[in-house]
Formats: C-alpha cells, sequence, structure tokens
C-alpha cells in the first residue's frame, strides 16, 4: 500500500463522513415542530458525538499509516471499519427520524411519554415514534444498543458518556391507522417492554428457576413469549380495559388465533419467527387482568362496560386443547408458572404508571355520559365556584403533582381527564353500539366520531395539564422570589 492510496482513502473517508453530519443537520432542522423532538435531539447529538469521534480516528490512523509502514494494514483496516459502523448506526437512526408520527397519532405522542417515564421510573426517559408503511405495532426499548456496541471501536473514551445516555425508546405505529385513536392503545404494550427490557434480570431469574422445558431454540423462544404475555399483563395495568379491547381488534382480523405468529415487522428477521404465542391464548389469558376493572358493578356505566366485556370475550376462540404431557401442553404450562410468579410483581413492575382501578370506575360513567351527550369528556369539574370567596381557587394547586406519576395535576375547581379514562370510556361506548344491533355503516360513523371525540378530548385534557403545571411553575417562582427579597 503506497502513501497515495492511503490518500485516496482519507479523502473518500472524510468525504462519507462528512455528507453524515450534514445529513444530520438536516434531519436537526427537519425534526423542530415534532411533539418527541425532545428524543430526537439526545439521538441526534450523540450521531454528531460519533461523527467527530470517527473523523478524529480517521486522522489519528492514517496519520499512522503514513508514518509506520508496520502499522499501515491495520490502521487502514481500522478506518474502514469504523466508516462501516458509524454508518450503520447513523442509518438505523436515520431510519426512525424520516416517518414522524402524523397528525392524528400527535395527541397521544405526550401521554405515551409520560407513562414510559413512569414506568421506567426515569423523568429523562424519552420516546420517539415513527410511523411505518407495514400494519404493525412495534418498539425498540433502546435505540441506543448500537451505539453502545459501536463505541467500543470507534470512541472508547466516549463510553462513559454513552452509558450515561437517558432511555430511549422508539415506538413503530402504522401509518394507515393514524386516526385509530382507540386501537392505539396496544402501543401500551410497548411501552411495557421498556420496563420489562429494565427488569429483564427478575424475569430471567424466575424463568431460570422454573426450569424452562425443550432444547435451547425452545428455551429462547418460551423466554420471549413470557416477556410477551407480561407486556401485556403490563399493559392492562397501565391503561386498562382499552389495551384488551385494542389488542382484540388488531389480532382477530388477521391473525389465526390458534397460530403461533411473528411480529409483522420483525418477520423478516430470523430470529422475530414465532415472537408470539397464539392470539387465542393470548387473550384468554388477559380476561383475568381486565375482569377487575368491572367490579363492583355498582353503577350502572360499569355493568354495561361489564356486558361489553363479557360480549368480546366470546369472540374468541377457545384454545385448542392440548393432549395432556403433550410438548405444547408442557410449553404453556411451563410459561403459565412463570407468569403466575412474576405476577406477584407486577404492581412493582408498573410502578407510577399504574392506572388505578377505581379512577376507571369514577372516570368511565362520566366519559361515557359526555360522550352520550356530545361533550367533549376532557375535564373533571370538582367544584363551579371557589369554596371560599376570598381566596383565590387557583392559588388551591395541588403541588403533589409528581411528574413520575401518572396523576393528573388538579385545581380546587376541576381536574383534566386521565387520558386513559377518555380512552377506555370511548372503547366501551363504541363497542357497545356495534356490539349492538348497528349496520356496518351506522359502526363506522360511530367508529369515526369515536376516534376523534377521543382525540380531541385527550388534546384538550393535555392543554389543561400543562396550563395547571405552568401556573405551578409559576407559583413556584413567586415563592423564591418572596424568599429572596425577604432577608434572613
Ligand atoms: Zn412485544
Amino acid at each position: 500500500m503506497i502513501k497515495r492510496e492511503i490518500a485516496w482513502i482519507e479523502r473518500l473517508a472524510r468525504q462519507r463522513v462528512h455528507g453524515a453530519s450534514e445529513r444530520i443537520e438536516e434531519m436537526k432542522r427537519r425534526s423542530d415542530e415534532r411533539d418527541d423532538v425532545a428524543g430526537i435531539r439526545i439521538l441526534l447529538r450523540t450521531m454528531s458525538l460519533m461523527t467527530v469521534q470517527t473523523e478524529r480516528l480517521i486522522k489519528d490512523e492514517l496519520w499512522i499509516a503514513n508514518n509506520r509502514s508496520d502499522r499501515r494494514v491495520e490502521s487502514v483496516a481500522l478506518v474502514r471499519n469504523a466508516v462501516v459502523q458509524l454508518e450503520q448506526i447513523l442509518g438505523r437512526g436515520f431510519e426512525a427520524l424520516v416517518s414522524p408520527p402524523e397528525r392524528d397519532f400527535v395527541a397521544l405522542v405526550q401521554p405515551y411519554i409520560r407513562l414510559a417515564r413512569a414506568v421506567t421510573d426515569n423523568p429523562s426517559t424519552e420516546l420517539i415514534f415513527e410511523s411505518g408503511e407495514g400494519f404493525g405495532y412495534a418498539t425498540w426499548p433502546n435505540v441506543f444498543e448500537e451505539i453502545e456496541q459501536g463505541v467500543v471501536l470507534l470512541a472508547p473514551n466516549l463510553d462513559r458518556a454513552v452509558t450515561a445516555l437517558p432511555p430511549l425508546g422508539l415506538v413503530t405505529y402504522p401509518a394507515r391507522a393514524d386516526h385509530e385513536t382507540l386501537m392505539h392503545a396496544v402501543i401500551a404494550h410497548e411501552v411495557a417492554h421498556l420496563s420489562v427490557r429494565r427488569n429483564v434480570g427478575l424475569i430471567s431469574d424466575e424463568f431460570e428457576r422454573g426450569r424452562p422445558p425443550g432444547d435451547l431454540s425452545d428455551v429462547g423462544r418460551l423466554f420471549e413469549w413470557t416477556q410477551e404475555l407480561l407486556c401485556d399483563m403490563l399493559a392492562i395495568r397501565m391503561i386498562g380495559p382499552a389495551f384488551f379491547f385494542g389488542l382484540l381488534e388488531y389480532l382477530l382480523p388477521t391473525h389465526d388465533p390458534h397460530d403461533r405468529w411473528a411480529a409483522e415487522i420483525a418477520q423478516q428477521d430470523e430470529d422475530g419467527e414465532e415472537t408470539h404465542p397464539p392470539p387465542a391464548w393470548r387473550l384468554r389469558r388477559l380476561m383475568r387482568e381486565v375482569a377487575p376493572f368491572f367490579h363492583p358493578r355498582d353503577n350502572s356505566y360499569v355493568a354495561q362496560g361489564r356486558g361489553v366485556y363479557v360480549s368480546c370475550q366470546k369472540l374468541i376462540p377457545q384454545p385448542l386443547p392440548h393432549t395432556p404431557g403433550s410438548k405444547d401442553a408442557r410449553e404453556q404450562q411451563f410459561v403459565e408458572s412463570v407468569l403466575a410468579e412474576l405476577r406477584k410483581r407486577l404492581g412493582d413492575l408498573a410502578g407510577g404508571a399504574a392506572y388505578p382501578r377505581g379512577r376507571f370506575r369514577r372516570d368511565v360513567p362520566l366519559v361515557w355520559e359526555k360522550l352520550d351527550a356530545a361533550i367533549a369528556p376532557a375535564e373533571r369539574v370538582k367544584h363551579r365556584r371557589p369554596r371560599d370567596a376570598n381566596r383565590p381557587a387557583e392559588s388551591d394547586v395541588s403541588r403533589e403533582s409528581d411528574d413520575l406519576h401518572e396523576n393528573p395535576p388538579s385545581t380546587a375547581w376541576s381536574e383534566p381527564m386521565d387520558w386513559r379514562s377518555i380512552m377506555n370510556g370511548g372503547y366501551l361506548r363504541y363497542l357497545e353500539h356495534v356490539l349492538g344491533n348497528e349496520s356496518a355503516a351506522e359502526a363506522d360513523a360511530i367508529r369515526r366520531e369515536t376516534n376523534s371525540m377521543v382525540r380531541g378530548s385527550i388534546e384538550l385534557s393535555e392543554l389543561h395539564r400543562r396550563m395547571i403545571e405552568l401556573s405551578n411553575q409559576f407559583d413556584g417562582l413567586s415563592v423564591l422570589q418572596e424568599r429572596q427579597a425577604s432577608p434572613s
């Protein structure tokens, strides 16, 4: 290898890396208006850092190649590897950014980010969203995974900085279903993956303790299944029965209830095969998670909701009976026994993201009633006038609102409706209509109307929430100023 060749490699490698940084800048400009911009900024900043490091590595290694003939081959190989590695990392990153969520989905971006923060117990957790062309939901719970692997080669000195990056997840949803706000309840499962990933040690301990049956590939598949089924259970804890209805509507039209299946998006991936157990099993076993939401039946709407749920149950085929002692039977029994143990930890796993059943029972009737009256169920009015006329209600803002809890902040007057209550009330009311005797056209119209009403109400309640939070911040500021003003 002669020096001219090295110079040539240097020029081309620099061009490629320069192209990458230009693309990063362009992505920054494009992403400014996005609702998930915080996560994108972190990702792009990290990508920038990797690019700068690659530039430095090219410079250093090619200097060595030029000056030490014994190290020449090795250094040039390092440069090539570094460029390939960088391009792989950036390629996956850019792919995640080119299709932002579309118009109707945006209402759910902040609520799901909050849920992700609560379930990971980390206020710096971010989610970014991608509208995909395939009809499926998927998650990539750690966007930095490849960067974490690549950093060893590209920039060992950045190792610590990269491990300290905040959790960042990518959620892909079907672009064609942008307006299907109700069905997007299944994203709770994707958010649950963040918690499952974080607690994978605990899960695998429990799994090993149960002594998984089968050979290595069976064990790997059963571990995946355990995680998927656990995410389903967690999703119910986090957003309530809406997840069950969403999953039902998503799976049944296209999946044989008795077949193992791979998530559409993972299908090209060899390892992605049979990532999920048969839908009939998946849905049937969720019924015991959903049922408690509809007890006690002390309210007519909750009772009505229970009726909807019972009708939906009838839509799920019974799982095929396995011959006792058969492979399928043993596998199912094993997974169920692991999940029975993990179920005891569901409360911990859901953490501040749990959706209290009491809130469901309190809110759903109100949401349903308002929807019946064509009023957006965006808030709960608590008092229509201040209790104490001398005291302005605004000063009564609750200060308990904690970032990591999904409890809506409230004022003396009212509080924003929990977005999950809006989803659940909307779903139940819609299903009650379509499971009745409506024609297909009527059912479609109700679906459209419910989706937009639910979406609009979530937007309003989010706005309300943000205003209360801002007012909290202003209050905090003035308290601080008073303190500073008064000599201590
Ligand atoms: Zn999953």
